[in-house]
C-alpha cells in the first residue's frame, strides 16, 4: 500500500511532512500496513477543501431524492465489496471475522436506511394565519462537518455520521482513529468510484490531538460529530465553542443490565454474557453493570462465571474463538489497573483478571472477568472499562433496581429482564438511558434514534433526527401582498 492514503479534494495524497505510521493487528501484532500520518496543516488543507466544494454547492444543489439513490449505490458497492471491507476491519481491530461481516451488514442497513429518507425530510408548509402570505420551512444542510470517529466499530461509527451528512447535502472530513485506518480509506475509494464532486468526501489520518482537534477549531467548519471517550468529548466540546459550532457528541456509558427473578433464566444469562463480553467489552453499550435481583443473584452470578471462564479467546480467523484481542497494550493495562483498583476497594474478583496465554501472547488478550461484592460509589461501578469486565450488584424491588440503574453520570443504554411486561414497562420508563432493551441486549436499529442522556452525550445518530442534525431550518416568510404598516407615523414637515 502505498502511503498516499489522505484524501483532499478527490486526490490521495501523503501526509505533508511524509510522516507514516505502521498499523499491527492487536491479535499477533503482524504489519497490516503503512499509511500517512497527517498533520494539522493537512487537516487544514482537508476543511479547505470541504470548504470550497460547500461553498460551490454542487453536492447540496443534487436533489435529495437523487442523494439518497446515492446513498443506495453506496450501499450496494459495499455489498460487492463487503469480504475485501470486513478483512481489513478484522485486522485493524483484532475482532473476529464474523463479527465484522455483521457490521458490514449494519453499515450496509445504514447507507440504506438514509439513502432512503433522504427524499423524504425536504421541508413543510407552515400555516401564518395570513391569506396573504406563504410561508415555508426548508431543510438545508448545515454544511462543512467534521466526524471523528473511534477504533471499536471503526467504519460503522464513521458510516452513522457519513450517510445522514452525504443525505443532508453537507461535505465533510473525516477522521478516523489513528489505531484502525484501513477501512474508512476503501470508503472514501467507494465514493470516489460512484463520482462524488470533488472535497464532498475528505478523509485525514493521525492522532487526534494533531489532525482531530482542527476539526473542532477552525472556523470553517460547522458542525463537529464527534464518538469516543468521555475526556476527549469534553475537549472537543470546549474547543468548538469559541465558534459556536454545532456538537454531536456520542460518548461511553456505564450500562445497567437489570434481571429480575421472574426473568427467562437462561436468555438473561446468555445476554449477560453477551452483554459484557461481545468484543471483549469495548463496545459503548456493553453491559458491564449487572444488577440481579436478590432471591436469584447467587445461583445467576455462579452461573455466569462458570460459562465467562468457558470463554473461547482467540484471532480473527480462528473459527473456535468466541472473542477476541483488545484494542493495544496500551489499552490492557488500563483494563488490568482498573481490576486491581477494583480489588483494592474492596471487589472480589470471581474469574478473569489475567492475560491471554500460550500463543496468545502475541496479542493483547484480557480474560473475561466477573467482579461481586461491590457497591455503588466504587471505581469499577462509576467508571468505564471498555473490556471484558463485569460487576454484579444485588437489589430487591423495582424502586431500588431503577434506583442502582440511575446511579450513574453516563445514561446511554440499559436493559431490563422480567416476563412481567407491565414491571418492565414501568422500569423501563424510569431509566434515564437513551435506549433501553427489554428480553434482549445490543440490538440497534438503523431506524431507531442512538445516543445518550447525561454525559453519554449530545444529540442523536440514526433514524430522523440523525439526518435532522446535518440539517439547518429555515423559515421563509413570503408576503405576497405587502402593506404599509402605519406603525411609524409620516411626519411631514409643515
Ligand atoms: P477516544 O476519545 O480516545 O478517541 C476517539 C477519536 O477522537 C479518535 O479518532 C481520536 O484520535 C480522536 N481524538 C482524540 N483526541 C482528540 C482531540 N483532542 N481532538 C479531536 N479528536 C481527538 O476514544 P476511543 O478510545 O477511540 O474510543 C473509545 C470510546 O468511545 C469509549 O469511551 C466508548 O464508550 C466510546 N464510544 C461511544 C459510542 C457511542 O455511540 N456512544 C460508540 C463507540 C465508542
Amino acid at each position: 500500500m502505498s502511503t498516499a492514503t489522505l484524501f483532499i479534494d478527490g486526490t490521495w495524497v501523503a501526509a505533508s511532512d511524509g510522516g507514516t505510521r505502521e498499523i499491527h493487528c492487536p491479535a499477533d501484532g503482524t504489519l497490516v500496513g503503512t499509511v500517512s500520518e497527517g498533520t494539522a496543516d493537512d487537516a487544514v488543507a482537508a476543511i479547505a477543501a470541504a470548504r470550497s466544494a460547500f461553498d460551490r454547492g454542487e453536492w447540496a444543489a443534487v436533489p435529495a431524492p437523487e442523494r439518497g439513490d446515492f446513498l443506495l449505490k453506496v450501499a450496494a458497492r459495499l455489498q460487492e465489496r463487503k469480504a475485501e471491507f470486513a478483512r481489513a476491519e478484522t485486522l485493524d481491530t483484532g475482532k473476529r471475522l464474523v463479527e465484522s461481516e455483521i457490521d458490514m451488514d449494519d453499515i450496509i442497513g445504514c447507507f440504506t436506511y438514509f439513502g432512503k429518507l433522504a427524499g423524504q425530510n425536504q421541508g413543510r408548509l407552515v400555516d401564518p394565519g395570513n391569506a396573504a402570505v406563504v410561508s415555508r420551512i426548508e431543510y438545508e444542510p448545515v454544511g462543512v462537518c467534521g466526524l471523528i470517529s473511534p477504533w471499536n466499530y471503526p467504519l460503522l461509527q464513521s458510516a452513522w455520521k457519513i450517510a445522514p451528512a452525504l443525505a443532508a447535502g453537507c461535505t465533510f472530513v473525516l477522521k478516523p482513529s489513528e489505531l484502525t485506518p484501513h477501512t474508512c480509506m476503501l470508503m472514501m475509494d467507494v465514493l470516489d468510484e460512484l463520482g462524488l464532486p470533488k472535497g464532498v468526501a475528505n478523509l485525514v489520518l493521525g492522532a487526534g490531538a494533531t489532525v482531530g482537534a482542527p476539526l473542532s477549531e477552525h472556523v470553517d467548519v460547522d458542525l463537529v460529530s464527534f464518538t469516543g471517550g468521555l475526556e476527549t468529548g469534553k475537549r472537543i466540546a470546549a474547543a468548538a465553542s469559541a465558534t459556536v459550532k454545532k456538537v454531536a457528541l456520542e460518548l461511553g456509558g456505564k450500562n445497567p443490565n437489570i434481571v429480575f427473578a421472574d426473568a427467562d433464566f437462561d436468555a438473561a444469562l446468555d445476554n449477560a454474557l453477551n452483554a459484557a463480553f461481545v468484543h471483549s467489552g469495548q463496545v459503548c453499550s456493553a453491559g458491564a453493570r449487572l444488577i440481579v435481583e436478590e432471591s436469584i443473584a447467587e445461583r445467576f452470578t455462579d452461573e455466569l462465571v462458570r460459562r465467562a471462564q468457558l470463554i473461547r479467546l482467540g484471532g480473527p480467523f480462528d473459527e473456535d474463538a468466541e472473542t477476541g484481542p483488545l484494542i493495544s497494550a496500551a489499552h490492557r493495562d488500563k483494563v488490568t489497573a482498573y481490576v486491581q483498583k477494583g480489588v483494592a476497594e474492596g471487589a472480589r474478583l470471581r474469574c478473569g483478571g489475567t492475560w491471554g496465554t500460550g500463543d496468545l501472547e502475541q496479542g493483547f488478550y484480557y480474560t473475561p472477568t466477573v467482579l461481586d461484592q461491590v457497591e455503588r460509589g466504587m471505581s469499577v461501578v462509576v467508571d468505564e472499562a471498555f473490556g471484558p469486565v463485569v460487576t454484579v450488584e444485588t437489589f430487591t424491588g423495582e424502586e431500588e433496581a431503577v434506583a442502582i440503574g440511575n446511579d450513574t453520570h453516563y445514561g446511554l443504554a440499559g436493559a431490563v429482564w422480567s416476563q412481567d411486561a407491565g414491571k418492565s414497562q414501568r422500569v423501563a420508563r424510569r431509566l434515564r438511558h437513551g435506549t433501553i432493551w427489554i428480553n434482549d441486549f445490543h440490538p440497534y436499529l438503523p431506524q431507531a434514534e442512538w445516543g445518550g442522556f447525561g454525559q453519554s452525550g449530545v444529540g442523536r445518530e440514526l433514524g430522523p433526527t440523525g439526518l435532522s442534525e446535518y440539517q439547518e431550518a429555515k423559515h421563509i416568510y413570503h408576503n405576497i401582498d405587502p402593506q404599509v404598516t402605519g406603525w411609524f407615523a409620516d411626519r411631514k414637515e409643515e
